[in-house]
Parts: C-alpha cells; sequence; structure tokens
C-alpha cells in the first residue's frame, strides 16, 4: 500500500464565509467571487437598471400570486424577510 503523502489542502471554507454578500439585484446570497457570473448569468449583462418599471410591477404581482399560495407559516416567514432587507 502506498501512501500519498505531501498532498495537503489549506482548508479556505472557513475564509470564505466572510465573502458571502447579497445580490442586489435579487437579494440570494452568494460568495464574492460568483457575484459577477451570478449576475451576467441570472439577470443578462451588466444592466445598471436591472428591472424596469414595467418589468416591477409583474415581478410585484408575480412575488404576491407566489405568495398567496403560501401556507400561513411560510408567508410569516417571508415577512420576516422582507422586513429585514428594508
Ligand atoms: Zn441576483
Amino acid at each position: 500500500m502506498d501512501k500519498i503523502g505531501g498532498d495537503k489542502q489549506i482548508p479556505g471554507e472557513a475564509a470564505q464565509t466572510s465573502l458571502i454578500v447579497k445580490c442586489d439585484v435579487c437579494g440570494q446570497q452568494l460568495n464574492r467571487r460568483h457575484l459577477s457570473s451570478h449576475k451576467r448569468l441570472s439577470h443578462g449583462k451588466n444592466n445598471k437598471s436591472p428591472v424596469s418599471i414595467g418589468d416591477e410591477a409583474k415581478a410585484v404581482e408575480t412575488i404576491l400570486a407566489l405568495y398567496l399560495q403560501l401556507s400561513t407559516k411560510s408567508r410569516n416567514n417571508v415577512v420576516k424577510r422582507l422586513a429585514s432587507l428594508s
């Protein structure tokens, strides 16, 4: 049996938790390194105004429709989280 030595990996997981940032477009929590690619992938090009007013109105309706489908427990959870955002 051969042992493979000297193959240590430096644990970087703990250090990376401090690099968690919130996407300012959708509020999703992401690793800072992935934020720019997330924005590109999820929110299109580097657009400074990610949501137009018309899209916002649609988004609000979508959110409300989804909200109404939730259980009371989940609704309370959503309300709490929304409150913590503002
Ligand atoms: Zn996002």
